[in-house]
């Protein structure tokens, strides 16, 4: 990424305010401690359903809490977070966070650095066992499903195969793949490519490139900053548990504000 000879001069909104129409997920004042370590902090993120978020900022500033409290995996302990302006999660110090409504939480995938495929099932199995326990999908329905959407990613030979048959990249692809057949609204991808060898990089990019063409909601944590910039509709900078800027790639990457912005940006660009 060369630095860009002027600074693009964006007024595309990125204020909390001027994104709330057409909202589709709201954090509100959210907080989330593990013990004394503050990870989110009054923390609030509006996101509208074409939103593609890309999530930067220094290793241990809570990007992979935020994507694991927005899949329901950890408590917060204040605030609430709304899907389609209907209570999802809301904040309660005593106890782990409470999952209002479990439906909205189907309707969220998540993919994870490290492959999480079940080693002991055959890549048709990972992707047919969830729809068929969790949707009630007849066997029949589910094994169509996988089928299209492994021919959608060339994975169509790998059908009978086990994951650890599979390459790094055609792994990832698969956990996209199995993240997909529940339809979620929402996909949230957890630097699914930095445990990959180079050239299998672009092959998981593409399947998440292929996915913003079909403008499926997303939040990515990425290090790849040309990756970050080609894939996002608005990149949110955090650090200390707040958001420190935000805005639109061309302009946060051009002439961030902020002196922190500028600080990380210089040592990861
Ligand atoms: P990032 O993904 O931005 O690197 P994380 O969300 O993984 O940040 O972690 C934020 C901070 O919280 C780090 O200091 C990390 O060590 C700490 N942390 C993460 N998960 C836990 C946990 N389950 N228990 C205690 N501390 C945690
Ligand atoms: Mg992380």
């Amino acid at each position: 990424l060369a630095a860009a000879p002027t600074c693009l001069q964006d007024n595309r909104p990125v204020f909390l305010n001027e994104f709330n129409k057409g909202e589709f997920i709201q954090l509100e004042k959210v907080n989330k401690a593990y013990g004394e370590l503050v990870v989110m902090d009054n923390f609030d993120l509006t996101m509208r359903s074409d939103d593609r978020l890309v999530i930067i900022g220094p290793s241990g500033s809570g990007k992979s809490s935020l994507l694991r409290v927005l899949m329901g995996l950890e408590g917060i302990q204040g605030g609430t977070i709304n899907f389609h302006r209907q209570h999802y999660i809301v904040g309660d110090k005593a106890k782990k966070a409470k999952i209002v409504d479990a439906n909205i939480q189907k309707k969220i995938g998540m993919v994870f650095q490290h492959y999480t495929l079940f080693p002991h099932l055959s890549i048709l199995s990972n992707l047919i066992l969830a729809p068929m326990k969790v949707h009630g999908l007849e066997k029949k329905v589910a094994v169509e499903k996988a089928r299209a959407l492994l021919a959608r990613f060339g994975l169509e030979s790998k059908i009978g195969a086990y994951p650890s048959q599979l390459s790094g990249g055609q792994k990832q692809r698969v956990a996209i793949a199995r993240a997909l057949m529940l339809e979620p609204e929402l996909m949230l991808f957890d630097e699914v490519t930095s445990a990959l060898d180079p050239e299998m990089v672009t092959e998981v990019q593409s399947v998440m490139m292929q996915l913003a063409d079909q403008k499926m909601a997303m939040i990515i944590v990425t290090h790849d900053m040309h990756f970050a910039r080609n894939i996002a509709s608005r990149v949110v900078f955090c650090a200390n548990g707040k958001i420190v800027e935000q805005g639109h790639p061309d302009s946060l990457f051009t002439c961030p504000k902020e002196k922190r912005t500028r600080e990380f940006l210089e040592k990861v660009l």
